[in-house]
Order: structure tokens, then C-alpha cells, then sequence
């Protein structure tokens, strides 16, 4: 059993969404990302469920959250990457993002690619 406060320990607090040459920006991940709904409160987020699959290289973390506003359901889904190809980083580059947020429905379809955690 994992309970409400475990699971919202395991959702990141905000993504980072490229700005081209902007730089990045900072998105709460505190909201609804179903279509129609507003909600940017984190009281009236309910996670309830976890799921967790791994392979030899990313982790995926799914987070079912209800959304107390609109009533709706949604996922939000954290992929890691276990190893990034050493021989392939520059190190003058920016450290390269580990994480991928998206966000799924309660049926599993893709709402989009929010940003990196
Ligand atoms: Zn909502």
C-alpha cells in the first residue's frame, strides 16, 4: 500500500520545457492536464495509484491523479533513462535531462510531451 502522501512525494514539483533559445522554462507539474479543465491547485489533485516498470534501460513511473475539478482522471507518466551513451556526451554541453513527463488520459492516450524533470 503507498499511500496519497508517498505518491505525490514521487511527483517531480515542476518540469522544464525547452524555449528554443529562450532557454528553459519552469511548468508546475501541480495541475490538470486534461483538456477543458483549469485547475492548477495541488489541494484538489488526488493521487491514488502507482505503477512502476523497469527494463535494462529507463524506468518508467505512471501516477494516476484525480482531478477533484473536473472529476477526471489522468496520468502522469515519468520516464528515466537509466544510462546516457558516455562516449557520445560533450563535456561543454549542458548536462543532458534524465527525465521525460507526459501526460496520459485514463485510457492511456498520449495528452503530450510536457517537458523534462
Ligand atoms: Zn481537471
Amino acid at each position: 500500500m503507498t499511500n496519497k502522501e508517498e505518491l505525490r512525494d514521487e511527483i517531480p514539483s515542476y518540469a522544464l520545457i525547452s524555449l528554443a533559445r529562450r532557454g528553459m522554462e519552469k511548468i508546475s507539474l501541480d495541475q490538470c492536464f486534461l483538456k477543458n479543465c483549469d485547475n492548477d491547485s495541488s489541494e484538489l489533485l488526488e493521487p491514488f495509484k502507482k505503477e512502476e516498470f523497469e527494463d535494462d534501460k529507463k524506468k518508467i513511473t505512471k501516477i494516476h491523479i484525480k482531478c477533484k475539478k473536473c472529476g477526471g482522471i489522468f496520468i502522469l507518466k515519468l520516464e528515466t533513462l537509466k544510462s546516457v551513451a558516455k562516449s557520445t556526451m560533450n563535456i561543454e554541453e549542458e548536462p543532458l535531462s534524465m527525465g521525460l513527463v507526459f501526460a496520459l488520459d485514463e485510457e492511456g492516450n498520449n495528452l503530450g510531451h510536457i517537458g523534462y524533470f
